[in-house]
């Protein structure tokens, strides 16, 4: 008699725990074995950096499931165990204590750590990062003390941290080696807005700076030493300097690597068997005609199931406009697509920037190819979907707030 199938999924946070639920949705009827690093069952990290690290969340909000839904869904979900090996000839994974478990179809939802500091002083104490709810807590409470904050990198993380400090009474100074915030992500221009905003709420910044020494006495931090040789005092230093994506485990089975574990446009990696998806997949994306690989919430949150059916054998193409949202003092935005510099000749805008509360698009060739929503709602979707259809745009429509952006 044939055994039933088992769907292995490594990583037990939103992309995988999101597959997993759209396994038991379209009716898969055999295994289904979640294996996680961490010790919380699956929870959704945006309010790690907003809500749960200002003490305005309660820690229930974090989770993407109930607690009794893994066993009513008969999910094996394993906590606390570390994948170290696959072994894709095999079909089989080994977990840090040795035990090997055999899959069908394998789904890698290993996401994304954050990028460590190599400089002198790096490994004192107060040096803190953020990825999981514990992170989390160690700021808030760090925070609790109304010391001197330094924070390394003005990128999503660094900003949205810097507020949350400042909302809790820290003084607070950002580094940054570009020459504004959120340089790469938006460019200068909105980088600028950002940095007002920060700046508005009494936040120092020192742009074309790195960070070269953490300094201090008996092994904490004190100071933190500039590539100008300035010493910014500092007795939390958070450091927010990017992600990696976790590939160690894909990249030592053999499967093709490349800045995240590459994969098609329906998830399948190089490995038979094997997709991927979350921050550690870097998929070809039909709509922009490239492979890319997207670290945000609404990624995680559609990969996953795009991925899960197509472990399902259905027919997927997983091509979503990217999006992402931040929430830094009382400016709320969205961004649909990707506005990296060099992905665009010509920024345009709608409403008022002063008051920030405006829409601003990316255009390439007199079509949009990103817009970002700040402090106006309910207009991504008409965004992301004007985005999808490519079209040449009349600028003087676009950027009428009387016409609706569905009908530019
Ligand atoms: C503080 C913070 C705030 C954010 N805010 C926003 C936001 O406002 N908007 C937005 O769009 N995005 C935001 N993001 C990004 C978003 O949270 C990520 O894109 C999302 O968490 C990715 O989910 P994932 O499941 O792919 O990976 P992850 O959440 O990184 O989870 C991967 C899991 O796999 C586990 N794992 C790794 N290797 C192994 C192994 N070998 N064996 C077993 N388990 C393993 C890890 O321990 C981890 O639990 C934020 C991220 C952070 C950290």
């Amino acid at each position: 008699m044939p055994t039933e199938p088992t769907y292995l999924i490594v990583g037990a946070s939103l992309a995988g725990a999101k597959a997993a639920e759209t396994l038991r949705s379209e009716g898969f009827g055999g295994r289904v074995i979640l294996l996680g690093s961490e010790t919380e069952r699956p929870y959704e990290r945006p309010p790690l950096s907003k809500g749960y690290l200002l003490g305005k969340e309660e820690k229930s909000v974090i989770y993407v499931h109930e607690e009794g839904w893994y066993a009513e869904h008969d999910v094996d979900l394993r906590l606390g165990v570390t994948v170290t090996s696959v072994d894709p000839a095999g079909r089989t994974v080994t977990t840090g204590d040795g035990e090997s478990t055999g899959y069908d179809r394998l789904l890698l939802a290993t996401g994304a750590s954050p990028r460590r500091l190599t400089i002198p002083g790096a490994d004192r104490e107060g040096v803190l990062y953020l990825r999981t709810v514990g992170d989390s807590e160690r700021l808030a409470a760090a925070f609790r003390g109304g010391g001197r904050v330094v924070t390394v990198g003005a990128g999503w993380i660094g900003l949205e941290t810097t507020a949350a400090a400042r909302e809790a009474g820290c003084e607070v100074t950002v580094i940054e080696p570009e020459p504004t915030a959120l340089y790469r992500a938006l460019g200068s221009e909105l980088g600028e807005m950002f940095a007002d905003l920060h700046r508005e709420h009494g936040v120092q910044f020192r742009f074309g700076e790195s960070v070269s020494e953490i300094r201090g006495p008996a092994g904490r931090a004190g100071e933190v030493i500039t590539s100008s040789g300035a010493a910014v005092p500092a007795d939390i230093v958070v450091v927010g300097v990017g992600a990696v994506p976790n590939t160690s485990l894909a990249a030592e089975a053999g499967l093709e690597v490349a800045n995240g574990v590459v994969a098609d446009a329906a998830l399948r990696t190089s490995g038979e068997g094997i997709y991927a998806a979350g921050d550690v997949a870097s998929s070809y994306h039909p709509l922009l005609g490239r492979r890319v690989r997207v670290e945000h919430w609404a990624n995680a949150l559609n990969s996953g199931p795009a991925a899960a059916r197509s472990m399902l054998g259905q027919d997927v193409t997983y091509d979503p406009v990217p999006y992402f949202f931040s929430d830094q003092y009382d400016l709320g935005m969205e961004t649909a697509g990707l506005p990296e510099p060099g992905t665009y000749d010509e920024v345009l805008y709608r409403g008022d920037r002063p008051g920030r509360e405006f829409i601003a698009f990316w255009l390439r060739d007199g079509a949009v190819v990103a817009g970002m929503n700040v402090n106006v709602w309910d207009v991504s979707d008409d965004i992301q979907a004007l985005i999808r259809s490519g079209k040449k745009v009349d600028p003087a429509r676009l950027t009428d707030p009387d016409i609706p952006v569905a009908e530019v």
